[in-house]
């Protein structure tokens, strides 16, 4: 591909099974990155609106890819000041896609992400609205996306905001409100319970669930079935199951094998009658 949209190894999400441990990612450096493959996604053009200088998350989660999150919080307050405007990103996200065209490169989707929460962003119900205009104008085959970690799906708004889009991929790791905690350290007012109401009333998402083991595991039989039942109420589209892949966060942290994950897609199933994929 040429043009200005920089090709990237990086993928939305941890993939299959390494011969060896991928060092952290990067944070992205600019509002638009890739396209990238990813199984999940297809080819997927990355939308960032969050801080290039460092992550902005309302978790802290223990495998993080991207590092340590220094200031956990739901409420970016002045930093709000550094994030892309919408026009910013309408234009951005423009220039990629005529660039696409002058490839004539097909993509598969457009994927709300970036460096952590992208909900966090005030103003993204008039960003996804921008997005769909776009696609529909350069790339009607595409989806619309977003990769969230839940923790703001108990406001109204932001459910209203998630259901315009073609695809929600909602992180949900943990059975029990300790597990959450010690997992992936919400910021305070962000409690498990209000995220499976919140993902309860959310149409037709999908779930995404890393699993690990080490300092804190989430893999063993007593969480798995905490967790299951907890899917079963939210009663997803499917659950996309995953352990971590590059360098965690914590290095104590590691990866779950392959036929665990196995196993903990086929109680899924067998469970809480919900579809479940390994990634
Ligand atoms: S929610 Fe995502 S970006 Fe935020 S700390 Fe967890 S893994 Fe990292």
């Amino acid at each position: 591909m040429t043009g200005t949209i920089a090709k990237s190894r990086e993928s939305f999400e941890p993939p299959g099974q390494p011969s060896r441990p991928l060092g952290k990612i990067a944070l992205q450096r600019g509002i638009i990155y890739g396209p990238v493959p990813s199984r999940r996604l297809g080819l997927s053009l990355g939308i960032n609106l969050l801080p290039t200088d460092h992550k902005l998350c309302s978790f802290n989660c223990l495998y993080c890819q991207y590092g340590w999150t220094k200031s956990v919080t739901l409420a970016p307050g002045e930093r709000l000041k550094k994030l892309p405007s919408v026009d910013a990103v309408e234009g951005a996200l423009e220039t990629a896609l005529t660039v696409l065209g002058h490839d004539h490169m097909t993509i598969d989707s457009m994927t709300i992400c970036g460096n952590g929460e992208p909900t966090l962003y005030p103003a993204l119900v008039e960003v996804i609205g921008a997005a769909k205009k776009l696609r529909d104008r350069y790339q009607p085959q595409a989806r619309v996306a977003i990769l969230s970690n839940s923790s703001t799906i108990g406001n109204p708004a932001v459910r209203a905001a998630l259901d315009l889009l073609d695809l929600k991929i909602m992180k949900f790791d943990a059975g029990s409100e300790a597990m959450f905690r010690q997992l992936n350290h919400p910021a305070a007012p962000v409690y498990m319970g209000e995220i499976v109401a919140g993902l309860k009333q959310l149409k037709d998402c999908y779930l995404q669930s890393c699993f690990v083991h080490g300092r804190v595991t989430n893999a063993d039989p007593d969480s798995v079935g905490m967790w299951i039942e907890k899917v079963r109420e939210t009663h997803p589209l499917a659950v996309h199951i995953y352990s971590r892949d590059r360098e965690p966060a914590d290095k104590r942290i590691e990866r779950v094998s392959l036929t665990t994950l196995q196993w903990i897609a086929n109680e899924v199933r067998w469970r809480a009658g919900v579809q479940a994929e390994v990634f």
